[in-house]
């Protein structure tokens, strides 16, 4: 899968610690930050793809990102 999109991602350059919040409540600062991000579609999916564990990615954190596979898989 292609990474380019990296090269456009809002969080580029910043603390990563900011994405990695130590609970939901946390990432607050993290989603805003990717609700302005161009490639906020492809890093959601590219985490989906890859089972990321940790970390918000696309503007979701690892508990939204369960919800959706879910929601995938019933809708599939
Ligand atoms: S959506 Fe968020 S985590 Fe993903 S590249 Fe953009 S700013 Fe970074």
């Amino acid at each position: 899968m292609t990474t380019n999109w990296r090269q456009r991602a809002a969080c580029r350059g910043l603390d990563p610690e900011l994405f990695f919040p130590a609970s939901d409540e946390e990432a607050e600062e993290a989603r805003v930050i990717c609700a302005i991000c161009p490639v906020r579609q492809p890093c959601l999916e590219h985490a989906l793809a890859h089972r990321e564990r940790e970390g918000v990615w696309g503007g979701c954190t690892e508990r939204e990102r369960r919800r959706i596979v879910r929601q995938r898989r019933k809708s599939a």
